[in-house]
């Protein structure tokens, strides 16, 4: 990699991803402030995010509970507007450390942890934003509830635990045409009267502000490639 004067530099990346998020946006005829860009640092250390907080960002998505335990209460301390999600897979026995420090939960896919972060919200007094995550591909190896149980489990989550359901997030399976999961995913949450949308990443961001998301998920093109692969 070269580091000459003229590579970018991480907040020329990230107006780069701003400008073509609302570029997509108008292009039909949405407004560019309805839709939210998640920056997700995980495996970028604390020095990367505060790069991106320099630089204006101020919602960032860590897909594990313990890495966001090691870099992010301080920078939420000297950023009282920063905002962050859980995007990865959440452990029942891991909810009540997620409910104590992220402010949005987008990997709720089962009853049982509905009720562990309803626990800890009650406990802990506060109540994280949900999303439901619907495996839109229905691959054996990925998170997230079935297309077909998402009604039901949307209704539990909201009625029988009282969560604060947003919307709907997905993760099309690698390969595939993101279009079909993201028309899906806009479908279901219609249908249940869910207004939020947290779907595309690096690749396909753009196509998923086309077909309606109010928040897009992007590590890659702003952080640069991955050291290691996230688990
Ligand atoms: C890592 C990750 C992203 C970001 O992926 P990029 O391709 O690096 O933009 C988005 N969503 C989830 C759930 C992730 O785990």
């Amino acid at each position: 990699m070269s580091l000459s004067e003229s590579s970018p530099t991480l907040a020329d990346r990230l107006r780069h991803v701003e400008t073509r998020i609302a570029k997509a946006a108008r292009g039909i005829g949405r407004d560019p402030a309805a839709v939210t860009l998640i920056a997700v640092s995980k495996t970028h250390d604390a020095a990367a995010v505060e790069a991106a907080l320099a630089a204006g960002q101020r919602v960032f998505g860590e897909n594990r509970v313990q890495e966001a335990e090691g870099k992010f209460p301080a920078l939420k301390a000297a950023f009282p507007d920063l905002e962050l999600h859980l995007i990865g897979p959440l452990q029942t026995n891991k909810a009540k450390d997620a409910v104590a420090l992220f402010d949005v939960i987008e990997s709720v896919d089962r009853e049982r942890l509905a009720a562990a972060i309803a626990a800890a919200s009650a406990k802990l007094g506060r109540r994280p934003r949900c999303f439901i995550q619907v495996n839109t591909g229905e691959e054996d190896q990925k998170a997230g509830c079935r297309p077909a149980e998402a009604d039901a489990l949307i209704a539990l989550c909201r009625d029988t635990h009282g969560l604060d359901v947003a919307g709907l997030m997905c993760i099309p399976p690698v390969g595939d045409e993101p279009s079909l999961h993201f028309a899906l995913l806009a479908k279901i949450a219609k249908r249940n009267g869910l207004k939020e949308l947290s779907m595309g990443m690096s690749g396909d961001y753009e196509v998923a502000v086309r077909l309606g998301a109010t928040q897009v998920r992007v590590g890659t093109a702003i952080f640069g490639q991955r050291d290691y692969p996230a688990a």
